[in-house]
């Protein structure tokens, strides 16, 4: 493995820091306070290529591959967390779900509006009775009735949903055969008996959109399966490893943001006559989130890599998503630190960063969850990448 980053590689970050620098922070601020949903820049986001980078370019795809992707999601949550967030699902847990699992016409219909940022999705997985073990409290019901199942449950934390227009969800088919009872559906959102009801989180900024899903027998057409019956947990497994890419190269870019804001007022605030950066117990705290950082940024990078070569990572995209998880949230709470009393003040972002790193470390398997799947890899008990969870389709970017 090459740790030098291609020309080609530089060349993206470069393109998609600009981009942030000059589509999203100038206008962040506004759209959170007015909690303005961001479709516009989600769209101008898809016409870069940034969502299609790991699709072929039949399907509208960028085929920038998967390293690239982790660098772009980096550069853009290294200026906005709130859109950062939109990755998973424009990019990764709905469309490359899709992909990997859907029929021809599902991968037509739907793949190209969502990486190109034309329709938003969301990705109904986690339910009232705890995320951390979504198969064994899934309660959601789907019924073959004629041509279409008929749905009824609740889903809770389903980001975007209440402004999707597409989602993935997952149901059960049949309750008594546990993970293997479990169905997933692509559904629309344009259909009577689903409703969508806004959590407020304004310590995130208000723009993910995370959403309580109410289903009353909710008609899904037998067409829009994914997979076959009973195949969801497998399907959702595969989703949440795809994600797990996107979520460290998130907080990479997040704690490089803490690191930088740390590093500003370690210049300018003056406490006792010294720059508080000369205090030795704050260079503490600056050495270690620059050392954590490069470190949970490589092994972010090493998953990205060998995804583009093709390999299954279930192990590697748990090891960088719990490590880089964990970095951001001590990032974020040295920045806290750094900055004193002004650290909650609205006029320093210090309190969002602090948010989404805690986001970071519970969402798509917290951190609890990834030291069991790893501790129990290491132990020789369960190997991670026993489902050999490849991907489906080939990418000019691959590295053989
Ligand atoms: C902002 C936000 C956005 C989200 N977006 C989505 C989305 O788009 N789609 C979706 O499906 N879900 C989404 N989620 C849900 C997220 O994936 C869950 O919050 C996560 O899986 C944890 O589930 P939980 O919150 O129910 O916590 P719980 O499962 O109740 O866990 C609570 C605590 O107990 C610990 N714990 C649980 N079980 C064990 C165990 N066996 N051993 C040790 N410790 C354990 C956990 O680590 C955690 O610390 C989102 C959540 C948030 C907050």
């Amino acid at each position: 493995m090459n740790i030098d980053l291609s020309e080609e590689n530089k060349l993206i970050r470069q393109l998609a820091k600009s981009f942030a620098e000059k589509e999203i922070l100038p206008k962040i601020k506004e759209y959170e306070q007015k909690r303005r949903f961001p479709r516009d820049i989600i769209r101008k986001m898809g016409e870069q290529g940034f969502y299609g980078a790991c699709f072929p370019e039949k399907y509208g795809g960028s085929e920038l591959g998967f390293l690239n992707l982790a660098i772009i999601a980096e550069e853009i949550s290294r200026v906005s967390a709130s859109i950062g967030s939109t990755f998973n699902a424009q990019s990764m847990t709905v469309p490359f779900t899709i992909l990997n699992w859907g029929t021809e016409v599902q991968i037509e219909k739907y793949v190209p509006k969502l990486i190109g940022g034309e329709w938003i999705g969301f990705f109904g997985l986690t339910e009232p009775g705890g995320g951390s073990d979504a198969a064994g409290s899934m309660k959601t019901r789907a019924i073959l009735d004629g041509n279409e199942y008929v749905v009824n449950g609740q889903k809770v934390f389903a980001s975007y949903a209440s402004v999707a227009d597409v989602g993935l969800l997952f149901a059960k088919t049949d309750p008594d055969a546990g993970h293997k009872g479990i169905s997933a559906f692509i559904i629309q959102m344009d259909r009577p008996g689903i409703e969508a009801k806004d959590i407020s989180m304004s310590s995130l900024g208000n723009l993910t959109k995370t959403c309580e899903l109410f289903l009353t027998d909710y008609r899904i057409p037998k067409e829009n399966l994914l997979g076959n019956e009973g195949e969801g947990f497998k399907i959702a497994m595969n989703a949440l490893d795809y994600g797990r890419l996107t979520i460290p190269a998130r907080s990479v870019g997040l704690a490089q943001a803490c690191l930088e804001a740390a590093i500003q007022y370690c210049n300018e605030r003056v406490v006792g006559g010294h720059k508080i950066g000369e205090y030795q117990m704050i260079q503490k705290l600056i050495a270690d989130m620059t050392v954590e950082i490069e470190a949970a940024r490589l092994l972010t990078y090493k998953s990205a890599y060998l995804k583009d070569k093709g390999a299954a990572t279930t192990r590697e995209s748990s090891h960088s998503k719990y490590f880089a998880a964990e970095v951001v949230w001590r990032a974020a709470q040295a920045v806290y630190e750094i900055y004193g009393g002004y650290a909650l003040a609205d006029e320093y972002p210090i309190n969002q960063y602090l948010a989404y790193a805690g986001l970071f470390r519970t969402g798509e398997g917290s951190a609890n969850i990834q030291r069991i799947l790893i501790a129990e890899d290491a132990l020789g008990w369960k190997d991670a990448n026993r489902h050999n969870m490849k991907r489906r389709f080939s990418l000019k970017s691959d590295i053989f």
